[in-house]
């Protein structure tokens, strides 16, 4: 099936790992144009070489999104090596697990200056290059936590403002042919989860086992479909709402879970 990405430009955030990485992978795989984006600039390059291998133009950009400057300096970049941006995926995220209720400020701030607003500073920056063409896809990379309870307050609300935000400027956006969803992954496999001291470890701390255990323990307590999902499967959805054949989706929150989701929306 032919996608109709060869040549688009894509800009994915928080592509030097794991959901962020098997996008930037797969939108190369199918032709795009790719932007990689991150803080360190070994993973970076190593993610860029990828890219080139499948043979797009790559260009690295090193920025930390919760300062409005980088934002701004990351799409210039873009913009001036490839003229324009086709498709935004914002994926860059974090989670700590830690009580809700002795959340300092300036860690929640931080959450929301990577999670939301550097979502509506990139929206910002990259819509009017898109207007301007008559052609766009803005992919946000959300989380089931939006939807139903699960993971720490302060993520879930950050997670279902994203989810509200993308629907508000799909329909803002809907008569310049730009199209905005989100995707909401369920508990995958990444360094998120995985390295030392992630998500797994954290959580099995509060459990008394290994980070390992816990993680089988969330597969098979919460996913129906017994497993943690993989980075490609988060980013085949995004290849998909990337393409032509997603003309007529917007404003869409769409799980890709293993069944986790409760509710029917
Ligand atoms: P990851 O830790 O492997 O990757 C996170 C990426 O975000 C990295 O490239 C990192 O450099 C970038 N990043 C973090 N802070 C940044 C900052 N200040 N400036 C610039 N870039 C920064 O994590 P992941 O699991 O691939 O998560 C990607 C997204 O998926 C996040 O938004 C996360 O909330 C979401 N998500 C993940 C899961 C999961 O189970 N892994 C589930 C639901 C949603």
């Amino acid at each position: 099936m032919d996608l109709g990405l060869k040549g688009k430009v894509a800009l994915v955030t928080g592509s030097s790992s794991g959901i962020g990485r098997a996008i930037a992978l797969c939108l190369a795989e199918e032709g795009a144009n790719i932007i990689v984006t991150g803080r360190d600039k070994a993973r970076v390059s190593s993610v860029a070489k990828e890219a080139k291998a499948r043979g797009v133009g790559v260009l690295t950009v090193l920025a930390d999104l919760t300062i409005a400057e980088d934002i701004k300096k990351m799409v210039a970049a873009a913009i001036g090596k490839f003229g324009r941006i086709d498709i935004l995926v914002n994926n860059a995220g974090t989670s700590l697990i830690r009580d809700p209720l002795l959340l300092p400020d300036d860690e929640f701030r931080y959450e929301t200056e990577l999670m939301l607003f550097a979502v509506v500073r990139t929206c910002s920056e990259v819509s009017p290059y898109m207007r301007k063409a008559g052609w766009g896809r803005i992919i946000n990379i959300s989380s089931i936590y939006a939807k139903q309870i699960g993971g720490l307050p302060d993520y879930d609300a950050i997670k279902a403002a994203v989810n509200m935000y993308t629907k508000d400027l799909a329909i803002y956006l809907a008569k310049d042919n730009i199209l905005v969803n989100a995707v909401c992954p369920g508990p995958i496999r990444t360094p998120l989860w995985e390295a030392p001291g992630g998500g797994g470890d954290q959580l099995g701390k509060t459990m008394g086992m290994s980070g390992k255990k816990a993680m089988e323990w969330v597969a098979k307590q919460h996913i129906p479909l017994g497993h943690f999902g993989l980075p490609e499967d988060i980013a085949n959805m995004v290849t998909f709402l990337a393409s032509d054949k997603a003309k007529f989706i917007t404003g869409q929150a769409i799980n890709v879970d293993g069944g986790m989701v409760k509710a029917v929306i």
